[in-house]
Parts: C-alpha cells; sequence; structure tokens
C-alpha cells in the first residue's frame, strides 16, 4: 500500500540509499507559508517577495517589508528563509509602477534590472531584508542575473545598506549569505565565473525552459514546445549543477520542475542539495524520493544525458518510475 502522505510529514527526506535532498517551499503569501510548514518543509527555498508590492498603490515601505520578512522569519523558528528580491516585469505588473509597453516582456525591463535601475527602491528592500536576517537564517537571491557584473553591482548597493545599518546601529547578520537565480542561459554558461561571486545558486527552470528553447511560458499557442525534458535543458541543469559542485557552492532548484516527482532521478544524479517546490506538491515529491535510491538514479544518468529526443528521456524517466514503483 502507498504511505499516506501525512504520515511521512516528519521523515527525513532521504534516499534508502543515504542521500539527503532537503525539500523546501516556495510562496508568495502567508497562506502558503502554512501549508508549506504544516507539509513538513525545510525552509522556504523561494520567497517571491511580489505579493508585498501587489495590491496596493504605492511601494511598500521599509518598515512595511520589514514586519514581513521578519515574521515569515519567526515563523520559520530558525529554518532557512531565501528572500528574492524583487521580480516584477515580464508576466509581473504593478498598478503604480509604469513599465513602457514593451515588444517582449520577459526580454525586458525587469527583476534584477529595474533593481539596478531604480537603486532607491532596492535599497529599501535590501535594508528590509538585512534588518530581517537578524531573526532567522534568512539568505539573499537576486533574480534574471545574467552577468557577473550585474552580482556585483547589486552586492555594491547591499554593501551600502550593510554600511549605513552599521551607522544606525541596527542589528543585522554580517554573514548573510548571497545567492543568484541560475535562469538565464548566459547565467549556466558562465556559472562557473558567477560561482566564483556568491554562496550558491537556486535554478529557476520556468525561466530558464522558456528563455534555452525561445518558447514564451504564457503563450498556449506554442506551450507543445515548452519541453523541461528537452536534451538542451539536460544539458543546461548539468552545466549548473556541476559548476556549482566543482567551486564548491550549494545548488537547488525552484522552479515548476522540482516539484515534477518524473524528475526526480535527474536531482539525485546530478546531486542538487534542495529542491523548492509550491507548497502543494511537497509531499508527493518526498514520497518519491523516500523510496528513489541515488545509487539507481546515477545508474540512470549516462543513458539520459545520450538521449537525442525529449520522447526517449520521457521514456527512460517513465520506465524509472514504473521500475522503482
Ligand atoms: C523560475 O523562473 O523558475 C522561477 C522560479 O521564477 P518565477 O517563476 O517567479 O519567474
Ligand atoms: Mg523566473
Amino acid at each position: 500500500a502507498k504511505t499516506r502522505l501525512r504520515d511521512i510529514v516528519d521523515h527525513k527526506s532521504m534516499t534508502p540509499d543515504g542521500k539527503r535532498l532537503e525539500l523546501a517551499a516556495n510562496i508568495s503569501s502567508f497562506k502558503e507559508l502554512e501549508i508549506a510548514l504544516s507539509s513538513g518543509a525545510h525552509g522556504v527555498g523561494l520567497f517571491r517577495t511580489e505579493f508585498l508590492y501587489m495590491d496596493r498603490n504605492r511601494f511598500p515601505l521599509e518598515e512595511e517589508q520589514f514586519e514581513v520578512y521578519r515574521s515569515v522569519a519567526d515563523k520559520l523558528e530558525g529554518k532557512p528563509l531565501i528572500i528574492r528580491t524583487l521580480d516584477i516585469g515580464g508576466d509581473k505588473q504593478l498598478d503604480y509602477f509604469n513599465i513602457a509597453e514593451e515588444d517582449n516582456p520577459f526580454l525586458g525591463y525587469r527583476a534584477i534590472r529595474i533593481s539596478l535601475d531604480r537603486k532607491d527602491l532596492f535599497k529599501v528592500q535590501l535594508r528590509a531584508i538585512l534588518r530581517a536576517s537578524h531573526y532567522g537564517q534568512v539568505k539573499l537571491m537576486y533574480p534574471l542575473i545574467s552577468s557577473v557584473e550585474e552580482v556585483r553591482a547589486a552586492n555594491a548597493v547591499l554593501a551600502e545598506a550593510k554600511q549605513e545599518l552599521e551607522q544606525e546601529g541596527q542589528p543585522y547578520n554580517r554573514n548573510l549569505q548571497v545567492g543568484v537565480m541560475i535562469e538565464v542561459p548566459a547565467a549556466v554558461i558562465i556559472a562557473d565565473l558567477l560561482a566564483g561571486e556568491v554562496d550558491f545558486f537556486s535554478i529557476g527552470t520556468n525561466d530558464l525552459i522558456q528563455f534555452t528553447l525561445a518558447v514564451d511560458r504564457m503563450n498556449e499557442e506554442i506551450s507543445h514546445l515548452y519541453e523541461p525534458f528537452h536534451p538542451a535543458v539536460l544539458r543546461m541543469l548539468k552545466l549548473t549543477i556541476d559548476a556549482a559542485r566543482r567551486n564548491g557552492i550549494k545548488v537547488g532548484v525552484c522552479g515548476e520542475l522540482a516539484g515534477d516527482v518524473k524528475a526526480l532521478p535527474i536531482w539525485l544524479s546530478l546531486d542538487v542539495d534542495e529542491l523548492s517546490i509550491s507548497s502543494h506538491s511537497l509531499l508527493q515529491v518526498k514520497e518519491r524520493l523516500l523510496r528513489t535510491r541515488q545509487e539507481d538514479s546515477l545508474l540512470l544518468l549516462p543513458k539520459l544525458l545520450e538521449c537525442r529526443t525529449s520522447a526517449d528521456i520521457h521514456e527512460l524517466l517513465g520506465r524509472f518510475m514504473d521500475e522503482n514503483d
């Protein structure tokens, strides 16, 4: 009989042969945080801060942001919390922030690009996150990074924010870890260079698949071309995770693909540290993890990498699922 999902809430997230794979949650509201906690999440691997900026008529003040970040950190009681800086633009718009109409919004004025253009807004958010870092295991993450320069520019604003807090006597974690999302093919190709600048990677498969395949993730006309198990995507994942491993930094996955049980042998064989999953599918992935051996996944990897078509990859993964059912 299949394990009842609520019976495994408190189980360690580990394969039968001892590979630890932390299962964290993606959240964008307090309600999702509650579900994450009741599903036994290891922490929050992606806090989408956009919700704080939406459904209002002006940018949230530092104090307002700080209160939210701190209360999420409080509720997590020391479990890790990765806060992603504002990721608007593309599919996410704010009523009170006018972004000119763009021909290619996903390739346009969005995410870290806005933050680096509007350092005034960016610094307010960084100060709020830094202040919250005093109250839990907070980490900071930048979205849509495509160059080393962007990381350095963002970190320069972070350094200013730290210095201000220092002068004001406000407490913050001086060793706050900083990571980047790997969701642009350029970032994958220079992953070894980026690894030297940050403490961790988190792979955003939603954007990475869209950009790798040049398939708009919102366009239903071509949704059949949005193929997570494309050989090119597999290679992108391998390049990123190998670069992280070689450079001794942690690597997680936070796009939707992390919540697809079929992808589990990919993460196990490439040796990912963490999956961050929408709270609703967390236990399903855990249930699968508890009975999937890393050793078997490792045997599957060379075969996956030899596949010439997505259909072949689907077939191999499907068969693996059946054999391990
Ligand atoms: C992603 O792109 O995979 C991701 C997690 O970010 P978002 O879906 O918020 O763009
Ligand atoms: Mg993204």
